[in-house]
């Protein structure tokens, strides 16, 4: 299940992950534009410009690159292409959730790998002695919003020569180093990034993967026998503003990473433990309070943040980075239920 959608107006949202701002005032004059356009126009099955627009942000070709609504929708597709193998798809134990709910779509059997006890991903453990159908792991992982190091993330490449391995960027622009520039080099690498967290898109739905032609054309073809117009023209007008808006992205990104930084350390300054987080959200548990019960609490006072009663981290809550005075907003409201 997605984190919930609340119907009640002034709630303070901090259980999704989306970004605090929204979307570039570029973005939305685009989409204006485009509605006035051609909406009775279906729109561009291959959606050229935008895969120009995300290929020359990276330093790669548009052919290396591979649209999808929303990356939920590309990691399907990723996984209908690439992890239908009979043998099992390697993913860290505590990771998006989303993973296990595709292998259970395609009878993909999911290898759970631990987490170090601080809750890193051990490339090491990514070395099995049977043959694996591929691994996908989170960069930086969620819930947890622990970063793995782009030589880390190499590390794993080199363990896995003959498999695809599949590496969701959904928080990269947050503090992390993409591993898109290593795709000429593994042609076994495929990147997954979305324009919904740091872009303040996740309305819009778009994602993308970034790989090798011969990972694109996989791509391709299942999305060709599913949606050929997975991209509508609003979409194509608002993603291709988002990308030409660099110094709205920067503003955004920046200030979303300075209140993550300012909010752990009040955390910590209550008494919480805050995993190092590279996302837009922390990860954070207090030795004196129960997780699940904070999280009801906050709840009371119009604060939703996320608690998942799993394995290894029902002690925890996932919070998302609002703006200053949403986490200003939550801190108060900790301090308040810590001194009752
Ligand atoms: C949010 C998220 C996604 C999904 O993003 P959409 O592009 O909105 O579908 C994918 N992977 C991870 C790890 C996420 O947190």
């Amino acid at each position: 299940m997605p984190g919930e959608q609340p119907k009640i107006d002034k709630l303070i949202k901090l259980n999704t992950n989306e970004n605090p701002y929204p979307a570039s005032p570029r973005v939305v004059k685009a989409i204006t534009a485009a509605a006035q356009q051609g909406l009775q126009l279906y729109p561009d099955p291959e959606s050229t410009a935008l895969r120009e627009v995300i290929a020359r942000h990276h330093g790669i070709a548009a052919d290396q690159v591979f649209v999808g609504n929303g990356s939920d929708e590309v990691l399907a597709h990723a996984f209908f292409a690439f992890f239908q193998q009979g043998k099992p798809l390697l993913m860290p134990d505590i990771s998006y959730s989303f993973y296990q709910v595709y292998c259970g779509l395609y009878g993909i059997t999911a290898e759970l790998i631990s987490l170090g006890c601080d809750m890193a991903i051990q490339v090491d453990d990514y070395r099995r002695p049977h043959a694996v159908g591929g691994v996908v792991i989170a960069n930086p992982n969620a819930p947890t919003g622990r970063l793995l190091p782009l030589r880390e993330v190499e590390r794993l490449l080199q363990s896995q020569p003959q498999q695809v391995v599949l590496v969701d960027e959904a928080y990269i622009d947050f503090g992390g180093e993409t591993a898109i520039g290593l795709i000429d080099r593994y042609p076994n690498l495929l990147v997954v990034q979305t324009l919904s967290k740091s872009r303040s898109l996740a309305g819009l739905r778009v994602g993308f993967a970034a790989g090798s032609r011969h990972l694109i054309e996989a791509l391709e073809r299942v999305k060709n026998s599913f949606n050929s117009y997975p991209l509508d023209r609003l979409a194509l007008a608002g993603a291709i503003a988002a990308y030409e808006d660099v110094d709205y992205f920067e503003q955004t990104r920046q200030a979303v990473m300075q209140s993550r930084n300012a909010l752990t350390r009040e955390l910590m300054q209550l008494g919480f433990e805050v995993l190092p987080s590279a996302t837009n959200f922390v990860f954070a548990q207090h030795p004196g309070h129960e997780a699940a019960s904070l999280a009801a609490r906050l709840r009371e006072r119009g604060i939703l943040v996320r608690h998942f009663r799993l394995p290894r981290i029902e002690q925890y809550l996932r919070i998302s980075i609002g703006t200053p005075a949403q986490c200003e907003a939550l801190l108060q409201a900790l301090r308040q239920l810590f001194v009752a």
